[in-house]
């Protein structure tokens, strides 16, 4: 048999691009020999909580058994939470594996999912892997445009992708504008429309999302939270869904049996007790926007106003040549091509010295980049 490996992998498989992530940052520590910053992936900067962790070594104990792989514990407590039937909640290894179960859930070659162009890469790559078609709509002053992403639906659309907040623009749509389209969306074609919540816990606005609500409604909502944000347990691998319970039930019929482990369970349970850490964290992150958007403001920038925990900064020219040349002043962040912005960089918003060093490394290399031309 002198069949080829490739033509096995089905076309749209093969024609996947890998999510390739930034270097890790002990390896720019070892290479410049200095401390390095890192305020690239929206990770927390306080840490995780301590209870979490506390909770975490507990179960190291007893991690010869297999998970509780219905992780009876957590979602009750989250079902709480939400005021829904336990039933209603699913649990991912991170929300990103969540992306994947719904995309197989729904999808076939013949379908199509929609989002908006200059969003959550990982959209393109969970709906790539079912070889269904996958349509993007331009973004207005960095937003979803509800309004384009409602006409470009056809009957063949089953999923549609919203990031409120997106990442990497950083900005949100309201409720009422969601709730607009999620009406818009039941008449056209009926398809399941994921809100990918991330950042929720950030967004210091009163008009931001009713969720739990359209849920209760019965709507076809996805609703996407994670821990590795606000809860600082990335690492981990833990995020959970919330929807109505039909859909929950199907999305389970593709879940790996132990898809999220008895640590990370154990960690994401103490997580959610630790309001307090929650609070200082939300309240360092608005410190810190505060602070870099000074810093940026002073350097002449303007970078697009933010309800995160990170800051999408035009640059007006290529995004890479500045992030590498800030990462040789030992400051990583994120240029942004591969997610649609070609000419910006994306900061994570870290403690008070990382948000210093890293305004310190632009200036520097926006300097230099001056004196030469
Ligand atoms: C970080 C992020 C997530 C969370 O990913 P995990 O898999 O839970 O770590 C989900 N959606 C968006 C838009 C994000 O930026």
């Amino acid at each position: 048999m002198t069949r080829p490996l490739d033509d096995l992998v089905p076309p749209y498989v093969r024609a996947i691009e890998p999510y390739r992530p930034g270097k890790p940052i002990e390896e720019v520590e070892r290479e410049l020999g200095i401390r390095a910053v890192k305020l690239a992936s929206n990770e927390n900067p306080l840490g995780p909580s301590p209870r979490a962790v506390e909770a975490a070594r507990a179960a190291l104990g007893g991690a010869n058994r297999y998970p509780e792989g219905g992780a009876w514990y957590l979602r009750r407590r989250l079902a709480e939470r939400w005021g829904v039937p336990m039933e209603q909640v699913i649990l991912g290894n991170g929300s990103g594996e969540l992306l994947d179960m719904i995309a197989r859930t729904l999808l076939t070659p013949a379908d199509e999912a929609a989002t908006s162009y200059g969003s959550f890469p990982l959209y393109e790559l969970a709906v790539a892997m079912t070889g269904a078609r996958f349509v993007t709509v331009p973004q207005r002053d960095y937003r979803f445009d509800l309004e384009a992403l409602a006409a470009a639906l056809i009957s063949r659309t089953k999923l549609v992708f919203l990031a409120n907040p997106n990442n990497p623009t950083g900005t949100m749509v309201t409720a009422d504008e969601v709730e607009a389209f999620l009406d818009r969306v039941e008449q056209v074609c009926g398809a399941v429309t994921v809100l990918d919540e991330a950042y929720a816990d950030y967004v210091p606005r009163p008009d931001y999302t009713r969720s739990a609500e359209w849920v209760k409604q019965g709507r076809r909502v996805l609703v996407l939270r994670t821990f590795s944000k606000v809860y600082g347990l990335a690492g981990y691998r833990i995020g959970y869904g919330v929807a109505p319970p039909e859909l929950i039930e199907q999305m389970t019929h593709v879940r790996s049996p132990f898809n999220t482990s008895a640590i990370a369970q154990a960690a994401a349970l103490a997580a959610l007790e630790d309001a307090e850490h929650v609070r200082r964290s939300v309240e360092m992150n608005a410190r810190g926007m505060a602070q870099l958007e000074l810093g940026l403001n002073r350097l002449g920038l303007e970078p697009v106003p933010s309800v995160t925990n990170f800051i999408l900064v035009p640059l007006g020219r290529d995004g890479r040549e500045v992030s590498e040349a800030m990462l040789r002043e030992g400051v990583i962040v994120r240029p942004m091509r591969w997610m649609g912005f070609p000419d910006a960089i994306r900061i994570s918003i870290g403690a008070e010295e990382e948000n210093a060093r890293c305004l310190a490394a632009l200036e520097k290399v926006m300097k230099r980049e001056a004196a030469r031309t």
